[in-house]
């Protein structure tokens, strides 16, 4: 059965403003959206292998994942907010948003969020790298994915109303 609303993945670096995004996103746009911040969802729905102290992260139980997220993504109108994109299957995203980030405002953001020296350093350098963005860009068509930059709030409020006007654009090409 083809969506009604469209699935918007939005990625990239910890700090870059996915969260904030997607927030803002479900207030303005034109059509009912559920954020889902995926990271929560594995904590949450211990959708993981356990905690990996090296790494500071999870270890992610990616079938699990993928069975959770089934359901809300075949009915659509879903925000997928996540610092990795390339788990989807493709025919998922409608929409792939990256955003970028300065580094050194990322590395600020991070620090105030009280993240470890370590994790800092290792996402700021991926941020500078553009990991996740060439990750994207491996995964989907490149008609579809969009890097966006999020410095400022300036930056968030014309982020928003662009993917607004793409959601209005999708609805109509998607109506029958
Ligand atoms: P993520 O979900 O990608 O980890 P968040 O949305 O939690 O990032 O944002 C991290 C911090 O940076 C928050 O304090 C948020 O308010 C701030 N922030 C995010 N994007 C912007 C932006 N474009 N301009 C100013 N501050 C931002
Ligand atoms: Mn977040």
């Amino acid at each position: 059965m083809p969506r009604r609303s469209p699935v918007i993945v939005i990625t990239g670096t910890p700090g870059t403003g996915k969260s904030t995004h997607a927030q803002l996103l479900v207030q303005e746009s034109p059509v009912p959206l559920q954020h889902i911040n995926v990271g929560e969802l594995v904590k949450m729905q211990g959708l993981h292998d356990g905690f990996d102290e090296e790494w500071q992260s999870y270890t992610v139980d990616e079938d699990k994942l993928l069975d959770q997220l089934e359901s809300p993504v075949s009915e659509g109108g879903v925000i997928l907010d996540w610092h990795t994109s390339d788990v989807y299957p493709e025919r998922w995203a409608d929409l792939v948003v990256v955003l970028r980030c300065h580094h050194t405002t990322l590395w600020d953001r991070l620090e105030t969020r009280g993240y470890p020296l370590k994790k800092i350093q290792e996402n700021n350098e991926a941020e500078i790298m553009g990991i996740v963005c060439d990750e994207a860009r491996e995964s989907y068509q490149p008609g579809i994915v969009v890097e966006l930059e999020s410095n400022t709030l300036e930056d968030m409020e014309e982020n928003v109303a662009r993917i607004v006007t793409w959601i209005e654009q999708w609805i109509k090409d998607n109506e029958n």
